[in-house]
């Protein structure tokens, strides 16, 4: 029979990879916990217009790279592609609005239908914050701050450089955008066919792409830091001025922007060189529209996602299973006896397996695999003594004690 495959672009996690994101996941919730940022579960489906409504019909994830289905009851749903629309639903729906700031952190499964290759994935993991009800350029500082943070406690800041930009206020990027449209109207003929069709519906989003003509277009294109009114020049310089006052290195490139119609102001990237074109690790930025994009009030957020695939793809760590205790009887009925002491050390919080099958030879070699540090041996003579043989696996040397004793001997 042939073997069940997984859909293109959607892996199992085995233990050893699983094991990496765990520690990309557990260093991203400690840090924002410590930045005093709560953790959220949005659900993994919504209602489409949950991400079509904000993300609209300009933005790729939404046209070109949705899992979008209609269940038993016609509903029309998506699998999430991103979490800061959920996160904001959320927020909105539980009333928190007159309860700002609200301060989340968060991580799960998304889900977008793209050319799989390395790092990028159909389901891939991302780890995000999101910081509601602050318009103060402080927030953006400290959201930046905070994925520093990440990737330092992660030890990866050295392969890793920020990308700052702004988009300014609405009027400012109006501006840009029509300059931009007038200047890349001049190059239409040269324009990738997915540029072309950007031109009237997202141009900014032309800026971010990745073929190679568009970029040589793209590198003399009008600068929007030139186009920027008075108050949204005074907020990315506040932004430059908090970053160098944490110490905290950036290049500004003016071709850096979000392609989703709710972002502004700011907008940044962490990027590697060590992955290919997947190089950006972690991305976020402000997004004032979306709440009243989603139909609530007008609340300004800001925040980030981080490609746990890719962080993990940069991180060296290999998972070793190891075992406190292995418990072995001489004989296949012996494992009877075995279990309730299994129990009673599980509860003691004493990693345990017993080793069911097998002669003695066979049992020792299955310990040694599972790097076993003890074996509780029970056989003939003990048993009804209720004395165990104990062996330190390491050093060899064998005990005979009672399950107190090796239990008090374990947990030392
Ligand atoms: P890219 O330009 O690489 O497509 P993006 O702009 O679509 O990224 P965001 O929507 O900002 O990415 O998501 C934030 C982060 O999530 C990315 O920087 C990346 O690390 C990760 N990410 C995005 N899409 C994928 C994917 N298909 N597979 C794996 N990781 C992804
Ligand atoms: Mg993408």
């Amino acid at each position: 029979m042939e073997k069940l495959r997984t859909v293109r672009g959607v892996h199992d996690l085995l233990p050893n990879e699983l094991h990496k994101h765990n520690i990309v996941i557990n260093a991203g919730l400690e840090i924002s916990d410590k930045y005093n940022y709560s953790q959220i579960e949005t659900p993994i489906f919504e209602f489409s217009e949950v991400f079509t409504k904000p993300l609209g019909m300009s933005s790729d994830i939404v046209t070109k790279e949705n899992y979008i289905f209609k269940d038993r009851s016609e509903d029309e749903l998506m699998l999430r592609p991103e979490g800061t629309s959920g996160v904001v639903r959320a927020f909105l729906n539980a009333g928190l609005v007159q309860d700002v700031p609200q301060r989340f952190s968060y991580y799960g499964p998304m889900f977008r239908y793209e050319r799989p290759q390395k790092g990028r994935l159909r389901q891939f993991k991302q780890i995000g914050v999101e910081c509601l009800g602050l318009s103060s350029s402080m927030a953006d500082i400290e959201v930046i701050s905070l994925g520093h943070d990440f990737l330092n406690k992660l030890d990866l800041l050295d392969k890793i450089n920020l990308t700052i930009n702004t988009l300014g206020d609405f009027e400012s990027r109006q501006k840009y955008r029509d300059a931009l449209i007038n200047y890349l109207k001049g190059y239409q003929t040269k324009l990738s066919k997915d540029s072309i069709r950007r031109l009237s519906i997202n141009p900014l989003r032309i800026l971010d792409s990745k073929d190679p003509d568009d970029q040589k277009i793209i590198k003399h294109s009008p600068n929007i830091l030139d186009f920027l009114n008075f108050e949204s020049k005074i907020r990315f310089e506040e932004i430059c001025k908090g970053l160098d006052h944490l110490n905290i290195k950036y290049n500004i490139d003016k071709n850096l922007v979000r392609g989703l119609d709710y972002y502004c102001h700011t907008a940044f990237e962490f990027v590697t060189n060590e992955l290919g074109t997947q190089g950006t690790v972690l991305a976020g930025g402000r997004y004032d529209g979306l709440s009243k994009m989603l139909g609530g009030s007008d609340i300004p957020g800001v925040g980030w996602a981080a490609g746990i695939e890719r962080l993990s793809l940069m991180i060296s760590s290999e998972f070793v299973k190891q075992t406190d205790v292995v418990l072995m009887g001489q004989a296949e009925s012996f494992n009877y006896l075995l279990l309730p002491i299994m129990k009673k050390l599980i509860q003691e919080g004493i990693k345990s397996e017993i080793i069911y099958t097998g002669n003695f030879s066979k049992k020792f070699k299955r310990a040694n695999k599972i790097n076993a540090s003890y074996a509780i041996i029970l056989g003939e003579e003990e048993i009804n003594d209720k004395i165990f043989k104990f062996k330190n696996l390491k050093s060899g040397i064998e005990e005979l004690l009672n399950l107190d004793q090796i239990i008090k001997k374990l947990k030392n």
